[in-house]
């Protein structure tokens, strides 16, 4: 849709769940809004591919008390406590109710060596924040049916966690701003961002149209960079943006309901396996994820994005997927900043505001962070509850620095797990005995003393590589393995 020139109070860039949950908020406090962006039905929208669950707990990782996380599930915690208020708010205007799903269960199996610790992990950051975590026998997890060989051998149920319909949820939202007489949605995308000096004073459509407004929001998700490439020298500092695509899937058809959320923790790459029962009856199966830049990432999904997710849920959850009903296949650019926390609220260049960087937590936090942004745009200065303020922020230094040895290391440990991916098993301890190996080799190959070399060529020299790989594998691994503590993974 394109719009006559237009000057209003603030432009929201992007109608996903953030560009939508800010201009509601701007527009509740009286100030009139252009929300620019193309529906939540375009390809690519992390918002409408999302399971939408609620998670501040099942969420986290085994290092999750380091500084830095502990930070963002805190912000998780808050946006939990917040989300009852804005649904209950949702629900009261006429135009139907959003589904909301309560508890989740995560279950820990063999798939992934980390499950155990990832669950424990659990426990201990619901009891320091006093929420709820409660042990539950995996053979009473309903809808919980996995293939054999795949079998649970944990459950944990977070009553206090959940989940949305998240098409549900971004209609209702689109609707209320189309509603809002101080409110344009306007469906095209913003092609540039207009300056005056070193402000910026609004943007200009693909269409060629200009809305005049003293703020712009930029909630555009994965295409903030593109936008903030423009004024890039003005916020030179700040975290680049990647995009995390992720696959899901909707199905029909399943003989059992799901009354909460079940789910596998979060693994190396992935965001851990989800089934999400859906307001009409269908369930949402979750998800990929792959920075984008691998192939197949640009704007498709591939048969090997649709084959790992399905044999995940196939295996792991329930092998009663077989004979489900496909209603859609989708994938969505998760926003990732190479700091891995949200950007928030106001930048160094004046009149330019962003709320991006949610990653695989955007629904969860879209209604906190509308209220931050909404705060910070209101008072012009920066809103002392922001944990995660674009303003300031700088580009972290990379932690390998320059160390080859570090780089090659830390790749080669992220390898190992993807080259288990689908399906998780190697035999033995060969998972281990893989990534040892593969470190030592790294080592020989980036190490300044040529000894370890020499020794490898005259193994090499002696016995057919046939023969030698074996004996090789358990020889560099077993070395790995006895090496000090500190200078292991
Ligand atoms: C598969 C998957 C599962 C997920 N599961 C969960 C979950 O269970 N819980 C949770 O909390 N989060 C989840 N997430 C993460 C969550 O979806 C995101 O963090 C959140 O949706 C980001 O919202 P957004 O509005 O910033 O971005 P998006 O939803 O991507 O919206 C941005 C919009 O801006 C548009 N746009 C881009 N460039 C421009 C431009 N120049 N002009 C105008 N518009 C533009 C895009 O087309 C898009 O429509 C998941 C994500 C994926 C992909």
């Amino acid at each position: 849709m394109e719009i006559e020139n237009l000057s209003v109070d603030a432009v929201v860039v992007g109608a996903g769940v953030l560009g939508l949950a800010i201009s509601r908020a701007l527009a509740a406090h009286g100030m009139s809004v252009a929300c620019v962006g193309p529906d939540h039905t375009t390809p690519g929208t992390a918002s409408s591919a999302a399971g939408a669950m609620l998670s501040p707990i099942s969420e986290i990782s085994p290092d999750w008390d380091k500084k830095g996380n502990l930070e963002e599930l805190e912000f998780r915690i808050r946006s939990s406590a917040y989300y009852a208020d804005f649904l209950l708010a949702l629900n009261e205007d006429d135009g139907g109710s959003v589904f909301y799903t309560p508890g989740s269960v995560v279950i820990a199996n063999l798939v992934n060596e980390s499950d155990r610790r990832t669950l424990a992990a659990m426990r201990a950051a619901a009891h320091r924040y006093g929420l709820r975590a409660e042990p539950m026998d995996p053979d009473d997890v309903p809808g919980l049916r996995p293939a054999r060989g795949y079998d649970a051998f944990e459950a944990l149920f977070l009553p206090e966690e959940g989940a949305v319909d998240t098409v549900q949820l971004l209609r209702r939202l689109d609707g209320l701003i189309r509603a809002t007489p101080r409110a344009h949605r306007i469906d095209t995308f913003v092609s540039e961002l207009l300056r005056a000096g070193d402000r910026i004073v609004g943007a200009r459509t693909a269409g060629g149209s200009l809305i005049s407004a003293p703020v712009v929001v930029l909630a555009a998700g994965a295409g903030v960079q593109a936008l903030m490439d423009g004024v890039r020298e003005a916020c030179p500092g700040l975290p680049r943006l990647l995009a995390g695509k992720g696959v899901s899937a909707v199905v029909t058809g399943m003989p059992m309901a799901y009354p909460h959320v079940v789910r596998t923790p979060n693994r190396d790459f992935a965001c851990g396996t989800h089934v999400v029962p859906r307001g009409d009856g269908s369930i949402y199966i979750g998800a990929t994820n792959r920075i984008s830049g691998t192939p197949g990432s640009a704007d498709s999904v591939t048969p090997g994005e649709v084959h790992s997710l399905l044999h995940a849920a196939m295996h792991e959850i329930n092998t009663g997927f077989r004979a489900a009903a496909f209603r859609s296949v989708t994938y969505g650019m998760r926003p990732l900043t190479t700091d891995y926390h949200p950007l928030v609220g106001r930048t160094p260049v004046p009149g330019l505001y962003v709320a991006t960087g949610t990653y695989r937590n955007g629904l969860l936090m879209a209604p906190l962070i509308a209220d931050i942004v909404s705060r910070e745009v209101r008072s012009g200065a920066p809103a002392d509850d922001n944990p995660f303020p674009a303003d300031g922020r700088l580009r972290p230094a990379n932690p390998l620095g320059d160390s080859i040895a570090g780089i090659v290391e830390e790749g080669i440990g992220h390898l190992a797990s993807f080259l288990l991916e689908p399906g998780g098993h190697l035999p033995y301890d060969r998972y281990r005995e893989l990534r040892s190996f593969l470190i030592a080799l790294g080592r020989v190959a980036t190490d300044e003393d040529d000894s370890e070399r020499a020794v490898l060529r005259s193994k090499f020299a002696a016995t057919p590589m046939s023969e030698i790989v074996p004996q090789l594998f358990y020889e560099l691994a077993d070395r790995e393995r006895a090496a000090p503590q500190d200078t292991r993974r």
